[in-house]
């Protein structure tokens, strides 16, 4: 079930670090990181491709364009936080074809740079979990005989316990999804924090986690409060519109049955109270009200493109 992670009653509550969010409001800003194409097969699970063809128009080789899209969120107080690092640049030309990356620039640092920022202007990063098409980003863009290095060198990182452990030891389904150099080279930062519960002590307690385990174990997707309803980063749990119906998942889920019931619990609540989901991978929408049609299906309501502000 999607349900907020739980502090456990022998664990003492992590004290915020940072005090409740002021009156003002934060402003939300969808950057592009580097795109992908992926068969639209395993993107859509057992849904056949008479079905999803109609959403997303597969090329020549079968493959649909995503996107790897990162939020920032910037406080009245100046503190900027960046919603992961997409899949970046970091792979080498044979595996950047063998994935789908479309461009040979880091994407994420354009995007930052054209709005007068770079990488050492964001003071924390929050990951769902460790992915390479979710945290790739995090690294320099790759040049020949050169080892791996971590960007953002003020930030710090936050991420879930689970989904820390699973990078450190994948299951062999899954283990080609991370970046093995990636754990090291967080650790040495000494400006890594493994969420325990559902709130971070870096954080602050104005954002909580719903926690996701269908996708892959321990997903943590921050909930962004405002005064026009709360704004949920959902990760590979929804990771486009598309994906807002029930049944549909993606074969690169784990556990799809258990996706599709933390799916519903996520969007019932959301619709309850006005909520929107960020979408990283949707190639065309950035944020999207949660919303139902007449057949009781979850749709898009109303729908932000990127990249663009949303103020909260
Ligand atoms: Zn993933």
């Amino acid at each position: 079930m999607l349900r907020p992670t739980q502090t456990g009653p022998d664990r003492p509550a992590m004290p915020p670090t940072t005090p409740p969010p002021a009156a003002r409001p934060a402003t939300l800003t969808a950057l592009l990181g580097n795109s992908q194409r992926l068969d639209g097969g395993a993107m859509f699970g057992n849904a056949p491709k008479a079905l999803w063809q109609r959403w997303i128009t597969p090329d020549d080789h079968n493959r649909i364009p995503l996107a790897c899209r990162c939020l920032l969120i910037e406080e009245p107080g100046g503190r900027r936080i960046l919603c992961e690092a997409g899949i970046g640049a970091f792979f080498e030309p044979k595996y950047r074809e063998r994935f789908g990356v479309q461009e040979a620039e880091h994407v994420l640092l354009a995007s930052l740079a054209a709005r007068g920022l770079t990488d050492a202007d964001i003071d924390v990063v929050v990951l769902s979990h460790l992915h390479f098409d979710h945290a790739g980003g995090l690294l320099a863009a790759w040049a020949p005989d050169t080892p791996e290095r971590l960007l953002f060198p003020r930030a710090r990182f936050v991420v879930g316990r689970e989904a820390w452990d699973r990078a450190n030891a994948p299951h062999a389904r899954d283990r080609a999804s991370y970046i093995p150099a990636l754990p090291g080279l967080l650790s040495a930062t000494g400006r890594l924090e493994i969420v325990e519960g559902d709130t971070s002590a870096t954080l602050g307690a104005g954002y909580r986690f719903h926690r996701s385990d269908g996708h892959t174990p321990g997903q943590l997707l921050i909930e962004i409060p405002g005064a026009d309803g709360p704004v949920v980063f959902a990760g590979d749990l929804i990771p486009g519109a598309a994906w807002l119906h029930l049944p549909i998942t993606m074969g690169y889920d784990r556990f799809p049955e258990l996706l599709i019931d933390e799916k519903r619990a996520l969007l019932t609540d959301l619709l309850a109270r006005n909520g929107r989901v960020f979408f990283t991978h949707d190639p065309q929408i950035a944020l999207a009200r949660v919303a139902q049609d007449a057949r009781g299906r979850f749709t898009a309501g109303e729908a932000w493109a990127a990249p663009e502000e949303v103020s909260l």
